[in-house]
């Protein structure tokens, strides 16, 4: 149930196909980024220009998919998705981009783990539409260069902080997504619950929104749970009665914190005294990666005040004492 998309099945990911909105006018929130990038659009389609490099950025789950998706249709051109640690050599990417049509869309997932021999690449493609190509090897080595048809790259990276600076000097447009509020997630719940044909009221509905980590993603597959819940224990209809049934029978809790999250606060109050502590302990002591860790867990409670960062590593704030139920005196150690 994290944010990441890594361990979907075949169904799970169609459903989420079925479940992505397909324009800017469905798609809901981040209104900021949307008003900018509906501009940018529009005035590239004028100009008959492929639209400037896009980079996305933000925890998983928030739209970045969805929202490149969502840029090739209003661009009306095709987009090929490919993600960084997928292409291994500059040959996996010359071919994907001398098979673009003119201001048509390359989607790099996980920008940040391009293989830098890759990347070297990508700056002649982004910045004057060629690339040079070695034919041969030994002797009869040499470069040809291709001219290639005038793209857009949008990046997708919940790292945009590992990002070179010569690939980030090379989009002209950066879009960072911000985490949902629960009234919008409502909306998003309502939304995907017609898709699904489930019958939902707005208390259901807000019910799983509020306890959705912020994320779209982590919402649909909570309402997918709670729709079991309703059919095999109710009849059908999701209230906010099952929607709480389901929600503390999948260990979401009434901050929609989930099991990992409550593990690593619990281990920096119990195991650290509350911190400060590093990352990398944090993550030995809860047997999570420190990078899943750092990009999907912390970022949501750091911004909902449970934890925070300082230069001496993470420490536990007095809401994160108050939401275990722990007397935050403990941590003087007196
Ligand atoms: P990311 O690429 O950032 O990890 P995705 O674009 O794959 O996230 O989105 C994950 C799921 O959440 C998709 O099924 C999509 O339908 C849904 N989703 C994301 N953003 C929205 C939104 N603003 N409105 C409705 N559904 C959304």
């Amino acid at each position: 149930l994290k944010g990441s998309n890594e361990g979907m099945t075949a169904t799970d990911k169609e459903i989420e196909r079925a479940l992505r909105p397909l324009s800017f006018e469905d798609f809901t929130g981040q209104a900021k980024v949307l008003e900018n990038l509906n501009v940018f659009v529009r005035a590239a389609m004028l100009r008959g220009e492929a639209l400037d490099h896009v980079l996305l950025h933000g925890p998983p789950g928030l739209g970045k998919t969805t929202l490149s998706h969502i840029i090739s249709n209003e661009l009306n051109a095709s987009i090929k998705m490919t993600s960084g640690p997928v292409l291994d050599k500059p040959s996996d990417l010359a071919g994907l981009l001398t098979n673009l049509q003119p201001n048509d869309v390359l989607f790099i997932d996980e920008i940040h783990r391009l293989n830098p021999i890759v990347e070297e690449y990508l700056y002649s493609a982004m910045e004057d539409y060629k690339i040079d190509i070695m034919l041969d090897s030994g002797p009869n080595a040499r470069t040809v260069q291709i001219k290639l048809n005038p793209f857009t790259l949008i990046g997708a990276t919940t790292r945009a902080g590992m990002l070179t600076s010569p690939l980030r000097a090379r989009f002209g447009i950066s879009c960072r997504l911000e985490y949902y509020d629960a009234k919008l997630l409502t909306s998003i719940v309502q939304r995907s619950a017609a898709i699904l044909g489930t019958p939902i009221d707005e208390t259901g509905a807000y019910e799983i929104a509020r306890r959705s980590r912020g994320t779209p993603r982590i919402a649909n597959n909570l309402l997918r749970r709670t729709r079991d819940f309703a059919q095999v224990k109710g009849n059908g209809y999701i209230n906010v009665d099952i929607a709480e049934m389901a929600l503390s029978a999948l260990d979401v809790d009434q901050n929609g914190l989930d099991d990992m999250d409550n593990r690593i606060l619990m281990t920096i109050i119990d195991k650290f005294k509350g911190g400060p502590v590093g990352l990398t302990t944090i993550a030995t002591a809860c047997g999570e990666e420190a990078e899943t860790i750092e990009e999907v867990y912390e970022p949501f409670l750091i911004q909902e005040g449970f934890l925070k960062r300082t230069s001496r590593g993470r420490e536990a704030t007095e809401r994160a004492y108050l939401h275990l139920g722990i007397i935050p005196n403990y941590r003087t150690g007196d």
